[in-house]
């Protein structure tokens, strides 16, 4: 046996060189093949970290529109003398077209949506109005929709036709008294401002629509206290805001407005919030939070950049996207949010009693 064994032995120890070398050589790509795939797992994945830190930093540059102000008209029925969105054009965005750019916004990320003018009832008597606050809650499925108004020209058949649709009715107030409003350019002809704003408030109740106040303080009314009445009327917001000039609207030589006459300084500014500390819906707003802290879009649906002291506009939306057009607006997210501009502003989250 062992002679006939050393006989084959040659051949054995071929054989057994070459499974020695097999054997190596598969361990040794089988290695390489672990390392290579540790390796390619090692860089899809750096790869991947890279790629979601930098998408990071792309959404953190990206400025979401989650409340925008849309005014769409720039007509009004009023002259208020400090009046910083003034009828320099009369031009309206056809409904759907408005639409559109509606729909991009609540695409890019808005919950909240406010209709400004101008005066916003004016035109098509509030149909035009009307049909876009059904829209932003209906087919947008909005959170909040909401309107300022200087309340002249609000019929009731526009609460019964519209008023489901739409969460907080803010009117402008500057005075309780007709003489100062007269005097400011806050009322048309003979029509008592305030004895309107009585009757929005109680329609506001009945057809279940949240009411706010704004209030602009300038030279005439700085001395005034408003305290009874406001707390009357019991606004869910009271918004007090400092006379603000911009250049090309209420001051400069292109302007339809010379406001410097009811500038106030920010001592006046603070006496006036003082004397109204006890009011517990005030919400302040000096020159300093307004200026940036606000995405306005004008009746072209442009954004409007306040940061030189002007209303400086970006390309349409409707022409570039709401991405593009946004980062020309000058807005400043963080003022927005110290200013308290997110609050509980859908109808629904506010609980009130009706
Ligand atoms: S109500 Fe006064 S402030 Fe408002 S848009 Fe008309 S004129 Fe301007």
């Amino acid at each position: 046996m062992l002679l006939s064994s050393l006989i084959v032995s040659p051949r054995f120890i071929l054989e057994f060189c070459i499974s020695t070398i097999n054997g190596i050589f598969s361990s040794v790509f089988s290695k390489v093949c672990s390392w290579s795939r540790g390796a390619c797992r090692a860089t899809k994945s750096l790869v991947s970290d890279a790629n979601s830190q930098s998408e990071q930093r792309t959404d953190e540059n990206v400025t979401t529109p989650t409340s925008v102000n849309y005014h769409f008209t720039r007509k009004c029925n009023y002259k208020c003398g400090f009046c910083f969105h003034t009828a320099k054009t009369s031009f309206v965005l056809p409904l759907e077209e408005a639409k559109r750019g509606l729909k991009l916004l609540k695409e890019a990320g808005m919950e909240k949506i406010n209709f400004s003018g101008g005066e916003p009832f004016l035109h098509e008597k509030g149909d035009f109005l009307g049909k876009m606050v059904q829209y932003c809650k209906t087919d947008l499925q909005l959170p909040s929709v909401s309107i300022v108004s200087n309340g002249s020209m609000i019929k009731e058949t526009w609460f019964q036709k519209y008023g489901d649709f739409l969460d907080i009715l803010a009117i402008s107030c500057d005075s309780f008294d007709e003489e100062t409003n007269q005097t400011i350019g806050r009322s048309q002809g003979r029509k008592s401002h305030i004895e309107n704003l009585y009757k929005i408030c109680s329609w506001c109740q009945q057809y279940k629509v949240a009411f706010k106040i704004n209030s602009v303080i300038n030279s005439f009314n700085v001395h005034e206290d408003l305290t009874e009445q406001i707390n009357q009327l019991n606004p869910v917001r009271w918004k007090v805001f400092q006379c603000l000039l911009i250049d090309g609207e209420n001051a400069g030589e292109t302007a339809l407005r010379e406001a410097e006459k009811f500038v106030i300084s920010d001592l006046q500014f603070q006496e006036f919030l003082d004397r109204h500390s006890a009011v517990s819906c005030l919400v302040p707003e000096s020159n300093e939070k307004m200026r940036n802290s606000y995405l306005i879009l004008d009746e072209y649906m442009r954004f409007l950049d306040c940061r030189e002291g002007r209303k400086d506009p970006s390309r349409s939306i409707l022409d570039v996207g709401v991405k593009d057009a946004i980062s020309f607006s000058g807005f400043d997210e963080k003022m927005f949010l110290k200013r308290g501009g997110k609050y509980v502003w859908s109808k629904a989250d506010m609980k009130l009693e009706w």
